[in-house]
């Protein structure tokens, strides 16, 4: 499972700064547990953003969100909706976050995926399928709104929070040449979302602090300590 905490809300509606019309996807899986993206979450964070204005296009909530087989099939008949959305804000881990990403790229609709948790521990999610892909760390301090959804910390092989490192050759990593380097991809992510100028942004080095182990998760409290 991994274990969430809600982002403040403040820096949800931060994230979502210019989308008017969003969707809220959650997870009836970990986050579920974890009391940040069940059913009753979704919706009650859906309310505090009508409350500011928004426009919720949809709710929706997989059973498995990090799950392709559990989250196509929930997502695929919103396709249309998706189109209408400005935005989707998740309510799952960051490979919940980066899974829902990948489906959009999927259905062919280029949308910001923003997330409202931080991610702050592994702790045995199960991927479906033949192939797990690791798509998250747990830092305990997502990023994921500034690089597209795509994960430099887990997906780049030397973690750059400022890349890319001037390694690459045809798109691929100098660490392994099998895989694509993590920041064209986030590049070409923006390009795609007209924002490649958030990227002269220089990013600070992250907290460890936050993902010091061994991590334990006060879920009501929605703390880690
Ligand atoms: S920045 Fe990467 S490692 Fe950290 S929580 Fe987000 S997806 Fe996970
Ligand atoms: S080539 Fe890309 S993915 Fe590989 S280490 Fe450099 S920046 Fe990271």
């Amino acid at each position: 499972m991994i274990g969430t905490t809600k982002k403040p809300f403040p820096e949800i509606m931060a994230a979502l700064e210019g989308y008017q019309k969003v969707a809220v996807v959650g997870c009836d899986g970990c986050a579920k547990v974890c009391l940040t993206g069940g059913t009753d979450e979704v919706a009650a964070l859906a309310q505090e953003l009508r409350a500011q204005g928004k426009e919720i296009v949809f709710e929706a909530c997989p059973e498995r969100t990090c799950n392709v087989v559990k989250a196509d099939p929930v997502l695929a008949p919103l396709a249309d909706r998706i189109k209408e959305a400005e935005a989707l804000l998740v309510l799952g881990c960051g490979g919940a976050v980066q899974i829902t990403r990948e489906l959009t790229e999927k259905y062919g609709i280029t949308v910001p995926v923003k997330t409202g948790l931080n991610s702050v521990g592994h702790m045995d999610t199960l991927i479906g399928g033949t192939l797990a892909v690791e798509q998250c760390q747990e830092c305990g301090d997502c990023i994921l709104n500034e690089t597209g959804g795509i994960c430099p910390v887990t997906k780049c092989a030397k973690g750059l929070l400022n890349g890319p490192c001037g390694g690459a050759e045809d798109g691929k990593c100098e660490v392994d040449p099998s895989r694509d380097c993590a920041w064209i991809l986030i590049y070409k992510r923006m390009a795609a979302l007209g924002e490649t100028a958030k990227l002269k942004k220089f990013t600070a080095p992250k907290d460890y602090s936050k993902a010091a182990k061994p991590r334990v998760l006060h879920i009501k409290e929605g703390r880690v300590a």
